[in-house]
């Protein structure tokens, strides 16, 4: 008798502009891999993100900092595809893309903060998001996604397919909405921005070796760059 082939790991996907990567983002990342068992996460750096105002920082720049965070975490790693796009990202395309790479069967997760899904109706073909991948928000303690005002579409996707993790992330490869408790820290990009941009010290709020980065290449300064 042949040994049974071991479930594939499910894959989580965190999407974002990263105008600069802080550690709101890291410990979601972090509390996402241990508490969904995934085999690892994927950073997504978005190119030129359809939803919103383009990013302060060059992509470039945005992919370097990203890859300087992770460095030290061997369960996370870098996609630079919606980077290399050069052209407006859909996270659908890079869902299309991720479930070709990794075939039917592998689970994969897309990795969202309370309020990116409460955004989701937005997006380019949101709903066919279920079809390629299974989406977890990030439940602040405190900030239930329950007491949350969600538009009408998303909370009938909400009734259909809200399930506990992580049992229903193993057993389909998509389709499912389930929440994962994260470390609240409010730290935003744009505070941080904003903070660098008045002379305010944004230390502890980001790693030290991004901090850096974004000192050598005079990011967010108003100085070289506008409001
Ligand atoms: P900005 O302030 O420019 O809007 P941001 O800090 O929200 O940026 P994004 O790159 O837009 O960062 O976010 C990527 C993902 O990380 C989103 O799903 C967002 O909800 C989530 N996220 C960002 N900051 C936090 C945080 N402090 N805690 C939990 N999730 C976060």
């Amino acid at each position: 008798m042949t040994a049974a082939t071991p479930e594939p790991l499910p894959v989580g996907i965190l999407g974002g502009t990263f105008d600069p990567v802080h550690f709101g983002h890291l410990r979601l990342a972090e509390c996402a891999r241990e508490q969904l068992g995934l085999e690892h996460v994927l950073w997504v750096p978005a190119g030129q993100p359809p939803h919103r105002a383009a990013p302060r920082a060059e992509a470039a720049h945005r992919l370097e900092m990203v890859r300087l965070a992770i460095a030290e975490n061997p369960g996370f790693a870098l996609d630079d595809s919606e980077i290399l796009a050069q052209e407006s990202s859909y996270t659908i395309t890079t869902l299309e893309r991720l479930r070709a790479l990794h075939g039917a069967a592998r689970p994969l997760v897309l990795l969202l903060g309370v309020d990116a899904f409460l955004g989701l109706p937005g997006w380019h073909r949101w709903r066919a998001l279920f079809d390629f991948a299974h989406v977890a928000v990030a439940n602040r303690p405190g900030y239930p996604l329950e007491s949350a005002e969600l538009p009408q579409a998303l909370a009938a996707q909400l009734v259909e397919r809200e399930r506990r993790a992580p049992r229903c992330l193993q057993s389909a490869p998509a389709g499912a909405i389930c929440t994962f408790e994260i470390t609240p820290l409010g730290i935003s990009a744009s505070a941080i921005r904003m903070q660098i941009g008045t002379g305010a010290s944004p230390r502890y709020l980001l790693p030290e070796s991004v901090l850096d980065y974004i000192q050598a290449h005079r990011l967010y300064s108003l100085a070289t760059d506008g409001p």
